[in-house]
């Protein structure tokens, strides 16, 4: 008899708590889903006035379509104008403040320590890239060898936060043109990844397809890019970004080399999917099963993609098929489908696989958010970041650390002159991201109120 009243209750504690933490998961999971409406204007708490106030007026200026469609002429009139020194002058406490982090150490240090009070980690971006017709020739590639050299040194030297990352473009190190004729040979004939890292170690390969210059440009470029993973391997995590498709699957191939050959026990070597190509989850399953076949670990920057207009005028005026997406909604759908595969994985393996979810796009961040949720994937735990521009989507980036979840600003850094083409760059690729950036003015505006009602009533 006293048996079975200490089994019923048992049994009635069992259910009571089973209750209650059913209660306290779906509180949570409420209180999340209010948080990731991105609508609280106290995540700008950490914002100083000045910072608001400018936030506030760039994106003013950038909703006017017609000064963001035309800042490159409008930038270069305002120069000539202007002089070098007035339109720094103008540049600097403005644009500039808003999307590069400084132009010296000194500098990029104060903002990343800010960055770092806010719960915010820098992934440092050198503003250097090139297109067709802009080769400058090897000496410069050297050049900027030494450039991305120093971004390894100081992305882990300051310790501004734990598992710093960079940016690195393959364009920087080696001729876009080498990259496109070398996509055009590996489409007829495939190179074996072993080929590239002989090459890396120094071994005079011939690369099949390749003339005696355009191979030994290429076995320079891969000497500067193991270099570049060497110094950074066990330190800082390098991640390659995407460009245009017509050189794309090159860059891919001597990422993937790197990959093989620096990533055995960790993900150093990162590479990005765009997911508004059509063929961008082929490309992902196609690297899945590489990575798992050639033993290596593999990092994903996924990120919607950011040369459509270019890659659309191209395709038509070559007569190709439009290698982009229809719609906005079928790029998304691509997106949420490549964020499901990699979410499953990483539940699997996450100490051989991670992803950062770059992107400005609320929905997919919520989304992210909720499928880590389902899966068990911890917030912190490395697998899983996220990642938006410096200056871009705040809102955003600060609620997602407040919650915990490791957040990544990309960051340019470098003067006004050398900055200015890749601003120009960044604001035509995102007009759409800056034309509806509508959201986080009104939260500024609102924090900016609340703190106004405060200081009259007397409050800090
Ligand atoms: C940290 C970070 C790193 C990045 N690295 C790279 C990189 O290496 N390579 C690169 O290409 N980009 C890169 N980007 C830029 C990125 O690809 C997007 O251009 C930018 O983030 C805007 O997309 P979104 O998801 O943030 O915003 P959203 O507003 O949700 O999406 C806008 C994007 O949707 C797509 N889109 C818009 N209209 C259409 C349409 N009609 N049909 C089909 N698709 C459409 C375009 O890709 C457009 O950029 C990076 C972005 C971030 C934040």
């Amino acid at each position: 008899m006293r048996r079975s009243l200490r089994v019923c209750i048992l049994f009635n504690t069992l259910l009571l708590s089973s209750a209650a933490s059913r209660v306290a998961a779906v509180k949570q999971h409420e209180l999340l889903s209010d948080t990731l409406a991105f609508e609280d204007p106290r995540a700008f708490k950490v914002k100083s006035l000045g910072e608001l106030l400018r936030a506030l007026g760039v994106f003013r200026l950038c909703s006017f379509p017609v000064l963001v469609n035309n800042c490159g002429k409008l930038m270069s009139v305002a120069r000539t104008l202007l002089g070098k020194r007035g339109f720094s002058l103008l540049l600097r406490p403005t644009v500039y403040a808003q999307f590069v982090a400084g132009e010296n150490e000194a500098e990029i240090s104060q903002s990343m320590q800010k960055m770092s009070l806010q719960g915010l980690r820098p992934m440092l971006a050198v503003p250097i890239e090139e297109d067709l017709g802009e080769s400058t020739g090897e000496k410069r590639y050297d050049d900027n060898m030494d450039i991305m050299l120093e971004c390894v040194r100081m992305s882990h030297s300051n310790a501004w936060s734990k598992d710093p990352m960079m940016q690195l473009k393959i364009t920087a190190l080696l001729s876009p043109e080498l990259c496109v004729k070398l996509t055009n040979v590996i489409r007829q004939q495939p190179y074996d990844l072993n080929l590239l890292i002989r090459s890396m170690d120094g071994e005079p390969i011939s690369f099949p397809g390749l003339d005696e210059k355009e191979a030994a440009h290429l076995r320079s470029g891969l000497l500067r890019l193991n270099k570049i993973a060497e110094a950074s391997v066990n330190k800082v995590r390098v991640l390659v970004d995407a460009e245009y498709t017509y050189m794309n699957p090159a860059l891919s191939l001597v990422t993937m080399a790197m990959m093989k050959k620096f990533n055995k026990d960790g993900t150093w070597i990162w590479n990005t999917y765009q997911c508004y190509l059509k063929d961008s989850r082929s490309l992902l399953l196609d690297v899945l099963s590489l990575s798992k076949n050639e033993g290596f670990c593999l990092g994903v920057k996924l990120v919607r993609g950011a040369y459509m207009d270019k890659e659309r005028k191209l395709a038509m005026k070559e007569g190709h098929q439009d290698p982009i997406h229809q719609s906005w909604e079928d790029t998304n759908d691509s997106y949420n489908g490549c964020l499901d595969v990699m979410l499953d994985v990483i539940s699997q393996e996450p100490e051989r696989y991670r992803i950062i979810v770059a992107t400005h796009n609320e929905e997919s961040v919520r989304r992210a958010v909720k499928r880590m949720e389902e899966l068990g994937i911890d917030r912190d735990g490395g697998s899983v970041c996220f990642g938006q521009l410096l200056g871009m989507c705040d809102h955003v980036s600060l609620t997602l650390a407040k919650e915990g979840y490791s957040v990544y600003k990309s960051v340019p850094y470098g003067s006004v002159d050398e900055t200015l083409p890749y601003l120009v760059r960044r604001a035509q690729e995102n007009r759409t991201v800056l034309q509806g950036i509508r959201k986080e003015r009104d939260l500024l505006r609102k924090e900016l109120n609340r703190r106004l009602r405060l200081s009259l009533r007397g409050g800090s």
